[in-house]
């Protein structure tokens, strides 16, 4: 966070109430106790997770630590993190974030990331911290990329490096929520390339890609793909929010 921001932010709080981007109930912080011990007991990093793509596992599954899906179609990242749900109670401040643009929730969404995530994280053997990119046209018709709004207040170890110039996406006309998962597929196939600069700093390094939601996680195994082609040894992937798998 920017110093000036920092300062802001502490004088708010001990001035003025804030409604807690969760229940909206006034108190303190930008999430409260409550929600916040809510998180910190039924959140989705509290469970046995794959430990390749992050959904839930099923009691069959326990064994491997891997969800049927990952054995039988190994994606290209190595691992993944996520949060919580997609459907639980980060949903709507996320929603709030993305689509009626409120910045400040990127600020109490990244502080329940650190505070819940950052001290098992901080240690993660990883050279860089990436977004995932939306392409120009869609950064300036949304006026920010919502995933680098969070992953850079997200605490991480100071040997990371944060850049949302890396990875980059060209421009689709076709919408990729609500297609089908081969329609996905094929929509992002080739949609991602490593900025030509960077790719010589990349060879070897370990990545982790930050994500606010994964859903079919056609995405960021793609991202995860274009990577490993130019030499990256190591994708992570952490995301806020991890969809349910499909029935
Ligand atoms: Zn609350
Ligand atoms: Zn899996």
């Amino acid at each position: 966070m920017r110093f000036p921001e920092k300062i802001l932010q502490t004088i708010c709080q001990f001035l003025l109430p804030t409604a807690c981007v969760t229940c909206q109930e006034f108190q303190k912080f930008s999430v409260c106790i409550t929600c916040l011990n809510s998180l910190k007991s039924n959140a989705l990093f509290n469970y046995q997770c794959c430990y390749k793509c992050g959904i839930a596992l099923q009691a069959d599954e326990l064994i491997e630590q891997r969800c049927a899906t990952c054995q039988r179609n190994p994606p290209y990242f190595d691992e993944t993190v996520c949060l919580d749900r997609y459907e639980e109670m980060l949903q709507t401040p996320l929603h709030e974030l993305k689509y009626q643009k409120r910045i400040a929730f990127a600020s109490a969404l990244s502080n329940v990331w650190n505070l819940l995530m950052s001290k098992e994280l901080e240690n993660t053997p990883a050279d860089y911290l990436l977004p995932v990119p939306l392409s120009n046209q869609k950064l300036a018709q949304r006026g920010f990329n919502q995933s680098w709004e969070l992953a850079k207040r997200i605490a991480c170890g100071k040997h990371m490096q944060k850049s949302p110039y890396i990875l980059q996406r060209h421009h689709s006309s076709g919408r990729q929520a609500g297609s089908s998962l081969d329609n996905r597929r094929s929509a992002i196939q080739d949609m991602f390339y490593i900025e030509a600069k960077y790719i010589d700093s990349l060879r070897g390094k370990s990545v982790v890609v930050f994500d606010d939601v994964m859903t079919s996680g056609a995405t960021l195994n793609e991202i995860a793909r274009v990577l490993k082609d130019n030499g990256v040894s190591r994708v992570m992937n952490w995301v806020v929010l991890r969809a349910a798998r499909p029935i």
